[in-house]
C-alpha cells in the first residue's frame, strides 16, 4: 500500500502531508475513506463506547501529538534534540565523548496489551517505559524518542488524549522528549517506540561481560508484573488503576538510575533488563558471556501471591522465574566488588541470587542443595 511521505524513514517529522499527489492517492483517497482497507471492527470495548467521537483527520491528530509535547521540549535531556518535530527529520546533537544507544520496541494491541483491558494512559506510559528500560540496561541515559503510531479512526479522540497523557508523563519522568515520528490509520492499535540514548564511550555494560564466580544480582521483586497481568485477566472489564498488585504491570518503572550508577561505579561486568522473565533473560546473558549460572531458589525475591492466585495453582516462584514485563535489572558483580554494593538503591532491593559458573549450564538450587535445570520459559511471541 502506498504510504504518505510522512512514513518515509524514521524520525519523520510530525508535520502535515505536504505532497498533494500523495495526499490524493493515499491519505485521503476515496478508496481509503470507503473502508476497503479498513472494515468496521467488531467487539467494541466498553471503554470505547463511553468515549465521544469527534471527527479527526491526520492534521488534527498530528497537531494533538505535537501539542502534547510542546511544553516538554526544553526540559532535561531536551538539549540533545537540536531540531524536533516539524521538519522532515529531527536533528540529534550527541555529547562529545559519548556513544549513542539505539533501541526500538513494538507495543501491539492483542500481543502486548488488550484494548478492552488496558487503560489508554497505561498504554502510553508503558510503551515508552519498556523502550527506555533497554537504555538503562546498558547503563545509559535516554535523550529522546520517536513514536510510530497506527490507530483506528475511532481512537483519535479521547483514547488518544489519554494515551498521550500517559506518554507525556513517562516522557517527563524519564527526561526523554519526543523528537518526531509517524502516524497512520489502522484497524489495530500498533505502537513502535525508538529511543535514542547516550553513554560515555566505552562504558556501556553489555550482556557479554559476565565471568565465572561473578555474583548474580537482581533488582526489585520478580513476578510482580506477571501477577498483575493474571489479576487483570481474571477480572471483568477494564483494569483498575487503583489496584496496587496491577501497578507494576501497567506502569513499570525502568531502573535507569541504578543502571547509570552501576556504570559510574564500575561495578557490573554484565547487565540486561528483565523483560521476558528471569529464566529466558538469564539464559541470554549466559549465552552472550559463554558462561553458566546457579541460582539459589530461596534467594529469589518473589512477589507475595494472593490466596486467589494460589488457589488457581499460581506459584510465586513460577511468576518470578518465568514472568515477563518486570523491567528490573539482572547484573553480575565480581566477588571482590560485591561489598561495595548497597542492600537497597533508592528503596529498590538489590539481591544476590546466585553466581556465574564456568560450566555452561543454568541451574536452580533447592534448599536441600539439589540442583535442577532451569529451562527458559518466559515470554516468547513466537511460542
Ligand atoms: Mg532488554
Amino acid at each position: 500500500m502506498q504510504t504518505c511521505p510522512l512514513s518515509e524513514g524514521t524520525g519523520g517529522a510530525l508535520g502535515e502531508c505536504a505532497n498533494p499527489h500523495f495526499e490524493l492517492m493515499s491519505c485521503k483517497s476515496p478508496v481509503w475513506a470507503q473502508g476497503l482497507y479498513y472494515g468496521p471492527q467488531s467487539g467494541w470495548s466498553p471503554l470505547e463506547k463511553r468515549m465521544p467521537r469527534k471527527r479527526q483527520n491526520e492534521k488534527s491528530v498530528l497537531k494533538k501529538i505535537a501539542g502534547s509535547f510542546r511544553s516538554s521540549r526544553g526540559q532535561g535531556a531536551g538539549h540533545s534534540v537540536a531540531l524536533g518535530m516539524g521538519d522532515d527529520a529531527a536533528l540529534f546533537r550527541p555529547k562529545p565523548g559519548h556513544e549513542i544507544i539505539l533501541t526500538c520496541d513494538w507495543f501491539l494491541e492483542g500481543t502486548h496489551f488488550l484494548r478492552q483491558k488496558h487503560p489508554p494512559d497505561a498504554v502510553g506510559w508503558k510503551c515508552l517505559a519498556r523502550a527506555v528500560s533497554d537504555v538503562g540496561a546498558m547503563g545509559g541515559t535516554p535523550r529522546c524518542f520517536l513514536l510510530s503510531l497506527a490507530l483506528p479512526g475511532t481512537h483519535t479522540g479521547r483514547w488518544l488524549d489519554l494515551f498521550l497523557g500517559g506518554l507525556r508523563r513517562a516522557s517527563s519522568k524519564f527526561q526523554c522528549p519526543l523528537a518526531g515520528g509517524d502516524t497512520t490509520r489502522r484497524n489495530e492499535i500498533l505502537i513502535s517506540v525508538t529511543v535514542v540514548g547516550e553513554v560515555r564511550a566505552g562504558s556501556a555494560v553489555l550482556r557479554s561481560g559476565a565471568r565465572a564466580d561473578d555474583i548474580l544480582y537482581v533488582s526489585g521483586r520478580l513476578g510482580e508484573a506477571e501477577l498483575g497481568l493474571w489479576i487483570i485477566r481474571q477480572s471483568a472489564g477494564a483494569a483498575s488503576k487503583k489496584n496496587k498488585l496491577t501497578r507494576k504491570h501497567l506502569y513499570p518503572e525502568p531502573r535507569l538510575a541504578l543502571g547509570q550508577w552501576l556504570v559510574k561505579k564500575g561495578l557490573a561486568t554484565a547487565m540486561m533488563d528483565l523483560s521476558d522473565g528471569l529464566s529466558s533473560d538469564l539464559s541470554r546473558l549466559c549465552a552472550a558471556s559463554a558462561v553458566g549460572a546457579r541460582v539459589e531458589k530461596v534467594k529469589i525475591p518473589q512477589v507475595q501471591t494472593p490466596d486467589l492466585a494460589l488457589k488457581h495453582g499460581r506459584d510465586p516462584l513460577q511468576f518470578a522465574l518465568h514472568g515477563g514485563d518486570d523491567y528490573e535489572l539482572v547484573f553480575t558483580v565480581p566477588p571482590r566488588k560485591a561489598k561495595l554494593l548497597p542492600k537497597t538503591f533508592r528503596r529498590v532491593r538489590l539481591t544476590p541470587i546466585g553466581k556465574i559458573t564456568r560450566k555452561r549450564e543454568l541451574l536452580v538450587l533447592e534448599k536441600n542443595g539439589r540442583a535442577r535445570q532451569l529451562i527458559p520459559g518466559g515470554w516468547d511471541p513466537f511460542r
